[in-house]
């Protein structure tokens, strides 16, 4: 069995705050590289097992969690207000993978290893300490040569310095059970957008696990946070009315809020601390993806502490696909469900596999291009005038706190260097 955290004398070479998706698959990672005979400390809040997350993503490759996929489709299912199309993705897959069986293959596999412990606690701090980082969990400090810290608070997303666009993204799912066959397993929805369009732009998802099973999801990007029962609602009319699916349970609930935003993520948060997750801004702001972009990340942390002694030397993100992300979040933020012309577009005007390489960021220059020429220029154009308004605004404000700075330093160097008046002296 793994090595506990007394026997290891508190010094590990990795330490990771949080076994979620980002913590668990950079452990996988480390353990299917040169590295795996470190040690490594994972610390988790709560090691319980539950079922509390689904993460849907499509590749073309295989992964390390491949033994532990629920669910593979060869086809997906988009339904606009104009159109509904199922797509043959080709040599893709979209795969589904539950978070109850992430957590139980890491807890069965890793400490397997000997050489990997989990630590039930909350981790309270970390800093660096000389060559070491030091992790405080429930008090009790934790010596590193590395750490990785995947508590992601929504508060690091809201308090930002600089102005950049942020919606949130909210789901309330079900997993449900009906009484007579209802679903084609062969066919998940991957966007339904036949969903109450308010504030913000709606869809529903939908994946079949058997004919009487499914998990339903009903999203919303940008508008005020719908109650749970307005979510609810949603699904219940989604369920009943518009796919008809007859007398239904409740197995399962999910739901959750993504913070959707261009603003930058610091991965290195002290010497040998770096961010993963989505405290590293591994969420795609444009789509909520993150489960095959951690995947990816992982797999660079590794090469760059194989080829550089150090995590941090990873590929940067794409300034290209940044500013398309800035771009459909300005246009989210100013016509909400007003966008819904360029999703149809985008489904209608290109083959799948276009379409899944750009949210992947892997399409060529000349594939955007030919994907962006199938959308309605409107929102896009208006999008890319005011983003360069508020790139204005923002380069406008930064350089007038430049100023406010410069001076205010001018002023204590003077007031350092005017002659102190003597007491008594003074008339
Ligand atoms: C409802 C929902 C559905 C999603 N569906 C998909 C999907 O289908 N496909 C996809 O690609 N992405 C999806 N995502 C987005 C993303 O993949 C997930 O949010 C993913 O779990 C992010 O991984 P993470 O490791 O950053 O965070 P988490 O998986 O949340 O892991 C963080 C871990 O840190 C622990 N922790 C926090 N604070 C402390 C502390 N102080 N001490 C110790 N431990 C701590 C937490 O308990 C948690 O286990 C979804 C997100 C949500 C909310």
């Amino acid at each position: 069995m793994g090595i506990t955290v007394t026997e290891n004398q508190g010094n590990f070479d990795f330490i990771i705050a949080g076994g979620g998706a980002a913590g668990l698959s950079l452990a996988h990672h480390l353990i299917d590289s040169p590295l795996r005979e470190r040690s490594i400390l994972i610390v988790e809040r709560n090691l319980q097992e539950h079922n509390n997350r689904t993460w849907g993503f499509w590749t073309n490759r295989p992964t390390l969690f491949d033994r532990i996929v629920f669910r593979t489709w060869d086809r997906l299912r988009v339904t606009c207000p104009e159109f509904s199309r199922t797509y043959e993705l080709g040599d893709y897959r979209y795969h589904m993978i539950r978070s109850l069986d992430l957590r139980r293959f890491s807890l069965q596999e890793l400490p397997a290893r000997g050489n990997v412990a989990f630590l039930q606690g909350r981790v309270e701090a970390i800093h660096d300490q000389g060559d070491r980082v030091q992790v405080i969990v429930d008090g009790q400090a934790i010596s590193g040569r590395w750490a990785f810290d995947s508590r992601f608070r929504p508060v690091d997303v809201t308090a930002q310095a600089t102005p950049c666009h942020t919606l949130w993204m909210h789901f309330t799912g079900w997993e449900i059970e009906t009484d007579a066959a209802a679903f084609d397993p062969q066919t998940p929805t991957f966007m339904d957008f036949r969903a109450p369009q308010r504030a913000g732009l709606g869809f529903f998802y939908l994946l079949p696990l058997e004919v009487r099973q499914a998990l339903a999801v009903y999203t919303l990007i940008g508008g005020a946070r719908p109650g749970a029962s307005a979510g609810e609602a949603a699904l219940t009319a989604y369920l009943e009315s518009t796919l008809g699916v007859g007398t239904h349970k409740i197995l399962r609930k999910e739901s959750g809020a993504l913070p959707l935003t261009d603003r930058p993520f610091p991965r290195r948060l002290g010497k040998r601390v770096m961010a993963i997750g989505l405290k590293g801004g591994r969420l795609k702001p444009t789509t909520g993806y993150a489960f095959l972009r951690i995947q990816h990340d992982s797999a660079a942390i590794v090469r760059s502490l194989l080829q550089a002694g150090r995590p941090f030397d990873i590929p940067p993100d794409s300034p290209r696909y940044r500013w398309y992300d800035a771009l459909l979040l300005e246009a989210l933020e100013k016509h909400g469900a007003g966008v819904l012309p360029v999703f149809s577009a985008l489904f209608k005007g290109n083959p799948i596999q276009r379409v899944l390489r750009f949210l992947d960021e892997a399409g060529s220059p000349w594939e955007n291009l030919l994907l962006i020429a199938s959308l309605p220029p409107g929102q896009f154009l208006q999008a890319l005038l005011s983003s360069r308004s508020s790139a204005r605004r923002s380069f406008n404000a930064q350089s007038i706190r430049a100023r406010i700075d410069k001076r205010r330093a001018q002023d204590q160097e003077r007031a350092h260097h005017l002659p102190t008046r003597k007491p008594g002296l003074s008339r």
